[in-house]
């Protein structure tokens, strides 16, 4: 009651001051206070109106506060919320059961956060190169690519090539090897070193900036870790539960990835959930004991991650995502095509970018998506002169073909004369 008395009283300008008074400064936000969220849209503190494009980094793809989320979430938290793995629990086993047969893998290992998943992922894959490939010990490596982005841990921004990801940061994990993204020529040469365990990928780099690899660069590097004996890892944290057109960004090339990656609208949102999937040759290498989290595969987790994924089939999402996102790279591609100031759109489904003709030092995109968030549409830039457009995927023709009106109409506004 008092905190929600403490909202009633609380204007934007008030709880950015705390924000920037109170919170540590590890974030650069647009100056935007949400306060309530439906489907496509989000409201700030004063009440007004905005289409969500960004869907909090692809978290939101099933819309904010789907009804069938926030249904599993408060019928399950009134029943049983956290048991700690120390006990089985009534539903765990139903989401694994229910993973494993929609992702066609034999075993799940659930965890929360992204990062927390790529490092599962990592441990995997270390840990099946020194029982099963037999790699001598403390050598195994994985091979990743430049301008990856899978998260801010210690050992993930160790192979992080973005300064402001790793700078200050170090000592740096060993162990891992970095080759250029879409170069498979590249995988072929590192792949040599018989110590190599994993090759971990984005099936398209999304914080990077939407950046789409040739069509048949997935299908190649799965060719090559299967003739290397190496695993495949597909970080699907961004790119997967439907954002670009398929349930799997692998599915576009018919990849069967060894490990595949989850998180963020795994939940829709509203938990952090997220999983590992892999079959039981990689999943059993690990044993009791050795890995684990409090809160990995909580009830709570369960129950929405399920009503999650059970949204994204009903609704048919990934098809909506597939259309709709030929609708609008083909609206922006009208404009872009008479712009000096939006040299490119670009990406698959929904999960878009639209490159800024400035440097990545200038305010210039940063200034455009001000302009829209007056407008009544948020989105971000990424890398300084790229703004990524990721609707929730619930969205309407109509209500996107309104957006990217919106969007050229502020483009138009920075077109150099
Ligand atoms: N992997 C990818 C591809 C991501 O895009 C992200 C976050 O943006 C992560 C991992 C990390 O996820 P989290 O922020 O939930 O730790």
């Amino acid at each position: 009651m008092i905190t929600e008395q403490k909202t009633a009283k609380l204007t934007s300008a008030k709880a950015i001051e705390l924000e920037d008074k109170y919170g540590a400064h590890n974030y650069h936000p647009l100056p935007v206070v949400l306060h309530r969220g439906s489907g496509v849209h989000v409201w700030d503190l004063e009440g007004k109106r905005y289409y969500d494009f960004l869907s909090a980094y692809s978290a939101v793809n099933q819309g904010h506060c789907h009804p069938d989320i926030t249904f599993a979430l408060t019928e399950q938290s009134r029943n049983l919320t956290l048991t700690s793995r120390a006990f089985y629990n009534s539903s765990l086993g139903l989401f694994e059961e229910y993973m494993s047969k929609l992702f066609g893998y034999d075993k799940v290992m659930a965890m929360n956060s992204g990062a927390e998943a790529v490092e599962t992922a990592i441990k995997l894959a270390r840990r099946w190169g020194y029982d099963k490939k037999g790699i001598p010990e403390n050598q195994a490596k994985i091979v990743v690519c430049g301008g990856n982005f899978h998260g801010r841990t210690t050992t993930i921004i160790s192979f992080s090539n973005d300064p402001d990801s790793y700078t200050g940061f170090g000592p740096y994990t060993p162990g891992f090897i970095n080759i250029p993204y879409d170069d498979s020529a590249a995988l072929a040469e590192a792949l040599k070193d018989k110590n190599v365990a994993g090759f971990m990928a984005e099936p398209i780099q999304g914080e990077a900036g939407v950046f789409v690899p040739k069509d048949g660069y997935l299908a190649e590097c799965r060719r090559l870790c299967t003739e290397n004996n190496v695993l495949f890892i597909a970080d699907e944290v961004q790119t997967g539960i439907a954002r670009t057109g398929k349930m799997l960004a692998v599915d576009h090339e018919n990849v069967r990835p060894d490990i595949v990656v989850l998180g963020k609208a795994l939940s829709g949102g509203v938990l952090p959930v997220s999983a590992v999937l892999a079959d039981d040759d990689i999943m059993l290498c690990i044993k009791p004991g050795e890995h684990g989290s409090t809160f990995g595969g909580n009830p709570l987790a369960c129950k929405v991650a399920m009503a999650a994924l059970d949204v994204i089939q009903n609704e048919e999402l990934a098809q909506n995502a597939e259309e709709l996102g030929q609708v609008f790279r083909a609206e922006i591609q009208k404009y872009v095509d008479n712009s000096t100031i939006a040299t490119k759109v670009r990406g698959k489904g929904l999960l878009n970018a639209i490159l800024i003709n400035d440097t990545p030092e200038s305010k210039t995109a940063w200034n455009i998506c001000m302009s829209m968030k007056e407008k009544g549409l948020l989105a971000k830039p990424t890398h300084g002169n790229i703004i990524r457009f990721a609707p929730p995927l619930v969205i309407t023709k109509s209500q996107l073909l309104e957006c990217t009106s919106i969007i050229c109409d502020v483009l138009a506004e920075f077109e150099k004369k």
